[in-house]
């Protein structure tokens, strides 16, 4: 499905993003792995890959540092010669609630989250304008929709995501490059795990589904709209979220 495709994936060593990474192994893409700051899992995952007769490459980089989100382009592409599909994974939470927030962790969170997204887009739009073709996949989050108690740092990050996706998708449409997001809601990864029991078992009771969400079924929706089977999708975020807001 994604044969001789070139991705490029940020955070993603652990979580959402290392299954993104493998998905898209699994779809016969070669990948650029970011990450930060997480060197044995980045070991492990590059092993699994190999093992798999999977080809990839990782890069440590600061997403939220210009020099380094243009390092990783350029890097993807003198490694690979192209890059054809970016998926913007990397994020961070540092959750209190609004009058607790200091302007420290309101922009750390503003700074990897939302700018972090746009360097990498900045940087890799400038590629895939010359390719015209390219598929970006920005991963924003229910409360970006929503807002949440305890989260107005990480919302308005996320909610400010999907304001630069429907940007970007309107901007480089006529060169052939759609951008997307997608919104997962309660998604079993090292982000959730920390929750207290009492608000896991309150979310699960405002889930449909009744349970939390997997980082391969996220993982699925960004390899489908990283697919020539998305070609007709375009400034859209798609909610993977048990049905919890509908
Ligand atoms: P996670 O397990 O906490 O992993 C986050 C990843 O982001 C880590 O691999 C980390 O890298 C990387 N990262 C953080 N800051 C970075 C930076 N400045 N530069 C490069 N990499 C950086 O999170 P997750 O649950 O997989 O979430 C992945 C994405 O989905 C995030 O954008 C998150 O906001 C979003 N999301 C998650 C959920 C959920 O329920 N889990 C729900 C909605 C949205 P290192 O480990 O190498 O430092």
């Amino acid at each position: 499905m994604l044969n001789g495709k070139v991705a490029l994936v940020t955070g993603a060593a652990r979580g959402i993003g290392r299954a993104v990474v493998l998905e898209l192994i699994r779809a016969g893409a070669k990948v650029v792995i970011n990450y930060r700051s997480s060197f044995a899992q980045v070991e492990g995952l590059l092993a699994e890959i190999k093992e798999a007769g999977g080809e990839a490459i990782a890069i440590c980089g600061d997403i939220s540092r210009e020099e380094d989100a243009k390092n990783l382009v350029s890097t993807t592409v003198k490694e690979f010669g192209r890059l054809d599909i970016l998926v913007n994974n990397a994020g961070i939470t540092k959750d209190n609630l609004l009058i607790r927030i200091s302007e420290e962790d309101f922009d750390k969170v503003i700074s990897t989250n939302l700018k972090g997204t746009f360097f990498c887009i900045k940087h890799t739009a400038a590629v895939m304008l010359k390719q015209r073709s390219g598929k970006i996949i920005n991963l924003s989050s229910i409360v970006g929709v929503t807002g949440n108690i305890g989260q107005a740092n990480y919302a308005a990050s996320k909610a400010g995501v999907i304001g630069l996706t429907k940007s970007a998708a309107r901007e480089l449409a006529g060169r052939g490059i759609n951008v997307n997001a997608v919104a997962p809601g309660f998604i079993e990864t090292d982000m959730t795990d920390s929750l207290p029991d009492k608000v896991k078992e309150a979310s699960i009771a405002n889930i449909p589904l009744k349970r939390f969400g997997s980082a391969q079924e996220v993982a699925s929706v960004v390899c489908f709209l990283a697919s020539e089977a998305a070609n007709y999708i375009t400034g859209q975020v798609i909610q993977v979220d048990g049905g919890m807001v509908m």
